[in-house]
């Protein structure tokens, strides 16, 4: 019997839908085999992995060999919803200024820093925030050695310091045990403290329950009732700051609050059937037409579960309008700049997008 992570209720393994014959890929790009669990909770609606012994050692494994940005050979992923072709972190902090006051000389911890993109950008953006990351590496990241003002300590290690600002960027989905790692981290915040964290938004994002080492697919609605559930208030949840992401501000409780009143089932069993119907469709388009090799369009999470789903070797080429992405390979398969007028591209996207696509590039 396995437990929902966010409100501990009870889950039922019986009802829920198969996603367990998809290939899986790794959220640092690379493949990984099938057999991922996906249930949620009747009780609170959080879609989740049951905590099973199986996930436990994919994710031990996935992490021995992890490498955030991999694809982007070092570059961060460019949000293209900016038409200046802005950094997440950029936007990020300018969407976090013009909201909240930082502070004059704010003390800032970014929990699970990565290659240390998002603490570099801050050090540009705000030189009098004392800026401090940790991640699971004992050493600190490449990007960071020459940054003196920039603290590192390894997850785990004994914090003495307190934080005005803790980011969680791409973490919470990751936790094992994410309502008492949050009550845990929450207590690094100095009184008054703000935690700024960012997740995947399940309701626009089907791809997200490809990715072998997530352990939690939220929703506004159930990123809200954990961070309520783990002693914190949301003050912010925008799905606008960065497309298909959820981007939320929160701070410690003061008084207990009545949880808002919890959702029935019905919503994510309608939603994880849509996101298994598209998924799917995508797969048989994807493995249709077995003589001529594929071309994928994009080279990131989608583009690389599209590969597995085709068999590497029946690749040709990606595509992806990224220039620090252009004229590498990703699984052994060359990236290119897209080109009008391909024949045989997949685009592992939304609807929207690869009509958008279609027509730009006549595809
Ligand atoms: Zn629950």
């Amino acid at each position: 019997m396995f437990f929902c992570v966010s409100c501990g209720e009870p889950l039922d393994s019986e009802g829920g839908l198969n996603f367990s014959h998809f290939h899986q890929v790794t959220s640092d790009c690379r493949l990984f085999g099938s057999g991922g669990q996906v249930l949620h909770c009747a009780a609170c609606g959080l879609v989740q992995r049951p905590r099973s012994r199986r996930w436990r050692e994919d994710c031990a494994e996935i992490y021995l060999d992890y490498q955030a940005h991999r694809q982007g050979r070092g570059e961060e992923q460019k949000v293209f919803n900016s038409s200046l072709g802005q950094s997440r972190s950029d936007g990020l902090i300018s969407h976090i200024s013009g909201k909240f006051r930082i502070g004059d000389h704010a003390s800032w911890l970014d929990y699970g820093c990565g290659e240390g993109h998002f603490l570099e950008s801050l050090s540009q953006h705000r030189p009098d925030v004392a800026l401090s990351g940790c991640d699971h590496t004992n050493e600190i990241p490449q990007r960071l050695r020459n940054q003196d003002r920039i603290k590192y300590f390894p997850v785990g290690s004994p914090f003495r310091a307190r934080f005005d600002w803790i980011s969680l960027i791409h973490v919470v989905e990751h936790f094992h045990d994410p309502r008492n790692d949050l009550r845990r981290i929450q207590q690094l915040l100095k009184p008054g403290g703000r935690i700024f964290i960012q997740v995947p938004d399940l309701d626009r994002n089907p791809f997200d329950l490809i990715i072998a080492d997530h352990g939690s697919f939220f929703t506004r609605s159930t990123i809200c009732q954990l961070l309520q559930g783990s002693g914190l208030d949301v003050e912010l949840c925008a799905d606008d700051w960065v497309r298909k992401e959820l981007s939320i501000v929160a701070t410690q409780q003061t008084d207990t609050k009545h949880i808002a009143s919890l959702k029935t089932a019905e919503e994510p069993q309608r939603l994880l059937e849509h996101h298994l119907k598209f998924l799917t469709s995508l797969k048989s388009e994807i493995r249709s037409n077995k003589k001529e090799k594929i071309t994928i369009f994009g080279s990131s999470i989608a583009a690389t579960w599209a590969a597995a789903e085709r068999g590497v070797e029946n690749v040709h080429e990606f595509l992806d309008e990224d220039s620090s992405r252009q004229n590498a390979k990703h699984l052994g398969v060359p990236v290119r700049k897209p080109t009008p007028g391909l024949q045989n591209v997949i685009i592992p996207l939304d609807l929207d997008l690869q009509k958008k696509l279609k027509k730009k590039y006549r595809y």
